[in-house]
């Protein structure tokens, strides 16, 4: 399978993944947020899938590209436009690149962090996505060295997890949750959770086709 169309088979199984914890997720955010992340992530990567149908991307960069487009006209909730400006990131990073080494998939993803906290001014500890995928790209970049684009995203999504779960004892500093002070305290983050689930989803189709 070619490299374009290994992206678009990773984009499928994070729609599928979206559309699989769409309660899951709107349940966080029912818990410290308005409840409807699910919904907005879902709603993102099924309109994300459609557009890939049309437009026919012919490298890995455009079908990032493609679901930039998607996530930031269809997502209205806070996450949407983020992620948006991530995989937008992503896809400037990759160029016109036609194979995509483990070093260009860490550099991808760190590209897409920065997207992120140029837009939403977060940091490790705000109780938001950056709680995740700060320290992914962190693992992503100490996993380039061994060569393999799976084992980039296996890592990384395993510190997304714990970066996730890292969230639960703290009180918001942006986004939604914020306005709830200390009442924050003890759920854990929705956008981090689904951070967590989208790289689950990359690792377990990239390992699946190798
Ligand atoms: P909204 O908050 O507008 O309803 P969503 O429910 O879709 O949007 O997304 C909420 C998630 O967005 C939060 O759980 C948090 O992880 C993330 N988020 C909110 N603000 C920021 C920010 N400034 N930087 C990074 N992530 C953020
Ligand atoms: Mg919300």
């Amino acid at each position: 399978m070619d490299a374009t169309q290994a992206t678009r088979e990773v984009v499928k199984e994070m729609a599928a993944a979206m559309e699989e914890q769409r309660r899951y997720l709107t349940k966080l955010d029912s818990e410290i947020g308005d409840g409807d992340h699910g919904n907005n992530m879902n709603r993102g990567f099924q309109a994300a899938l459609e557009r890939l149908e049309d437009a026919d991307p012919s490298t890995p960069a455009d079908v990032l590209k493609t679901v930039s487009m998607a996530l930031i006209s269809k997502v209205g909730g806070a996450a949407g436009p983020l992620y948006g400006t991530a995989f937008l990131r992503a896809s400037t990073a990759l160029s016109d690149k036609e194979e995509v080494s483990a070093e260009d998939a860490a550099e991808a993803l760190e590209a897409g962090l920065g997207g992120i906290k140029q837009r939403g001014k977060a940091e490790v500890g705000d109780k938001t996505i950056v709680d995740a995928l700060e320290p992914a790209v962190e693992a992503a970049k100490e996993a380039a060295g061994e060569g393999s684009v799976a084992g980039v995203f296996r890592r990384s999504a395993e510190a997304a997890k714990e970066g996730a779960e890292s969230t639960i004892p703290l009180t918001a500093r942006r986004g939604r949750a914020s306005y709830l002070g200390a009442r924050a305290a003890g759920h854990q983050d929705p956008g981090a959770t689904s951070t967590y689930m989208l790289l689950d989803a990359a690792a377990r189709t990239l390992e699946g086709s190798s």
